[in-house]
C-alpha cells in the first residue's frame, strides 16, 4: 500500500560505538531484511543509522534491535544523545577506565522510561510511546535541546572534543584516568538565515577527579535544563546559555549545584586527529585493524562488496565491532597470528585495506543529506566521492597530497559532519550550491572562517585552488593548511576568487 513509500529512519544508541560480532551481524540482517535500503550508516556520534525502514515493519525493526542488546532509546530528542569516545581498544587501564565512565554517565543521564523511542518519518521526529517511569534528571520537561557529551583521551582528538556541549579531556597518569579537563559549550549547528547562530568550540572550564566526573557533568546538564532556551530552539543548546548568561556565571552556576568551587582547566596538547587506520597493537599477542569506509555507508555496490565482505570478516573472526566518530569501523581483538588471514580475507571479499585509499579521502566526511535527511536543501554524501577525487587530483598537481588535509561537506548548516573546524568544508545553501569554509585544524582545535558564498558544486575546486597554490608555495616546513590559512588571512585571496568564479 500507500505507507509502504514513507520513509523512515532509526537510529540506535551505542555508547562508545562498540558492538560484539553478533550485535554488528544484527545490524547486517535487520538493514537487509527490514530497510528498502539495504545499507547500515555510520554516524559521526558512533551510531547506526537504518534508513529506509519500511513503515509496517517498523516495530519489527525496533523490537529486533533492544533483542540484541541496544537500544535506540537516547537515539534522538532532546535529551543526552549517544555518547562518543575515542574507540581505540587497549589493554592499559585508562581505556577500560573511560569506557567505564562512559557507561556511568549513560546510567546517569540516559533517560530512563522505557516507553520513549524517538524514530523519523520524512525528517520529523515521532514519539511512538509516552513515557511511563520517573525521570530523575529530566523530570517531564527533557532538555530543551539535544545534549551531546565525549570522551577523548589528551592528544588524541579523533572525535572532536570540543565540538560538544560537553567534552571530556581524560589526563592519563601512570596508564590510569587520573581526572578529567571538562570543555563547555561546544557545538556545530547554525541556521543560514539568522547571522545570530554559530558555531562554537568548548572552553574549557575545570579539572575535576575521575571519581567526581559524573556529578559534575550532572551538575552542567541541569544548568542547562534550567536555563537553557526553551522559546526559540535555534538558541537551545548549551553554547547560547552561556554566551547569554556569561561564562563565569555559568561556572559559579554549576558550582553552586556541587557545593563546591571547580580547580582551573589543565593546558591541552594535541597530537593527532587521526582515525586509527590500519593495524595497531591492542595488547599481549593481540591487534586491532582500522578500516575505511567511504562515507560511513556499509553497502554492497558493484565496485566495492563492503557490507557483504564485513559480514564474512566478522561471522570467522568474531571481533568486536567499533564504529568511529569519523564513521570508520575498527575490527578489535584479533589474534595476532590471524592477522595474515584477515587480511586475506578482506582481499578476497574486496575490501582495501587502508594503505590504498589517499589521505584526502580517508579524511574526508560528508553528512547523510538527501534523500533521506529532513533538513537536507543540497548532496552531500553521493556527490561527497567525486568531489574527493576532484581535490585528490588537484593536490596530487601541488604536491600537497601528504598534508592531511581534511575535507568536510554537509547537506545544510546544521553540521552533523563537523564542518566548521575541518580545513576546507563545503555547506549546502540551497540545491547545487555551497558556503565555502577555508582554515579550522586538523586537531579540532580552531574554527574555519566562511570565504564564499553559494558557490556552484562544479565550481568547489576553483573556489579552493588559489589559496591550496599559495600553500605550496609559502608554507612554512610542516606548517598545516588551517594554520597556514589564519597566519596568511584569507582576505588575500577573497575578491580575486569571486571574480573569477
Ligand atoms: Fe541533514 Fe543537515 Fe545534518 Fe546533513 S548536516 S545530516 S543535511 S541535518
Amino acid at each position: 500500500g500507500k505507507d509502504r513509500h514513507w520513509i523512515m529512519m532509526v537510529r540506535a544508541r551505542i555508547p562508545g560505538g562498540v558492538l560484539t560480532a553478533d550485535q554488528y551481524l544484527a545490524f547486517d540482517r535487520i538493514a537487509s531484511t527490514l530497510t528498502e535500503y539495504g545499507s547500515i550508516r555510520i554516524t559521526t556520534r558512533q551510531t547506526i543509522q537504518l534508513h529506509g525502514v519500511v513503515k509496517d515493519r517498523l516495530k519489527e525493526t525496533i523490537r529486533e534491535i533492544n533483542e540484541v542488546l541496544i537500544t535506540t532509546l537516547g537515539g534522538c530528542g532532546d535529551q543526552v544523545r549517544n555518547i562518543t569516545c575515542c574507540p581505540a581498544p587497549g589493554d592499559e587501564p585508562f581505556r577500560a577506565q573511560m569506557r567505564e565512565d562512559v557507561l556511568a554517565l549513560v546510567d546517569r543521564l540516559g533517560a530512563k522510561t522505557h516507553a520513549y523511542h524517538e524514530i523519523w518519518l520524512d525528517g520529523e521526529p515521532v514519539e511512538v510511546g509516552p513515557g511511563e517511569t520517573e525521570e530523575p534528571i529530566y523530570g517531564d520537561v527533557y532538555l530543551p535541546r539535544k545534549f551531546k557529551i565525549a570522551l577523548a583521551p589528551e592528544g588524541d582528538n579523533c572525535i572532536d572534543v570540543y565540538d560538544n556541549d560537553v567534552g571530556l579531556v581524560a589526563h592519563v597518569e601512570d596508564g590510569h584516568v587520573a581526572g578529567y579537563t571538562v570543555l563547555v559549550g561546544g557545538g556545530m549547528g547554525r541556521t543560514a538565515s539568522d547571522p545570530n547562530t554559530y558555531p562554537r568550540l568548548a572552553t574549557p572550564m575545570a579539572y575535576v577527579p575521575r571519581e567526581e566526573v559524573v556529578d559534575v557533568v550532572t551538575a552542567i546538564v541541569t544548568v542547562q535544563r534550567d536555563f537553557g532556551d526553551r522559546s526559540n530552539r535555534r538558541f537551545a543548546r548549551l553554547k547560547y546559555t552561556i554566551d547569554r548568561g556569561g561564562f563565569d556565571w555559568f561556572r559559579g552556576e554549576v558550582e553552586q549545584r556541587l557545593g563546591r568551587t571547580l580547580a582551573p582547566p589543565r593546558t591541552l596538547a594535541w597530537d593527532s586527529g587521526d582515525d586509527h587506520f590500519g593495524w595497531h597493537r591492542e595488547g599481549d599477542g593481540v591487534s586491532y585493524l582500522g578500516l575505511f569506509i567511504p562515507q560511513g555507508r556499509v553497502t554492497d555496490t558493484e565496485t566495492l562488496p563492503l557490507k557483504s565482505g564485513l559480514r564474512q570478516v566478522v561471522e570467522r573472526f568474531r571481533p568486536t565491532v567499533r564504529l568511529t566518530p569519523q564513521q570508520n569501523v575498527i575490527l578489535s581483538g584479533i589474534p595476532d597470528d590471524q592477522k595474515a588471514a584477515v587480511e586475506q580475507c578482506l582481499r578476497e571479499a574486496g575490501i582495501p585495506l587502508p594503505g590504498a585509499w589517499s589521505l584526502a579521502r580517508k579524511r574526508a566526511m560528508a553528512c547523510v543529506a538527501l534523500p533521506t535527511c529532513g533538513l537536507a536543501v543540497a548532496e552531500s554524501e553521493r556527490v561527497l566521492p567525486e568531489v574527493v577525487a576532484q581535490f585528490e587530483r588537484l593536490f596530487e598537481e601541488l604536491g600537497i597530497e601528504d598534508a592531511g588535509i581534511t575535507l568536510r561537506m554537509t547537506g545544510c548548516p546544521n553540521g552533523c559532519a563537523r564542518p566548521y573546524n575541518a580545513n576546507i568544508a563545503f555547506v549546502g545553501r540551497t540545491l547545487g550550491k555551497y558556503d565555502v569554509f577555508l582554515g579550522g585544524s586538523d586537531v579540532g582545535t580552531a574554527l574555519n572562517e566562511r570565504f564564499q558564498e553559494v558557490v556552484p558544486l562544479d565550481n568547489l575546486v576553483d573556489a579552493v585552488r588559489p589559496v591550496l597554490e599559495a600553500y605550496a608555495k609559502e608554507r612554512e616546513p610542516g606548517e598545516p593548511f588551517g594554520d597556514f590559512c589564519r597566519r596568511v588571512g584569507l582576505h588575500r585571496f577573497r575578491s580575486a576568487v569571486q571574480e573569477a568564479l
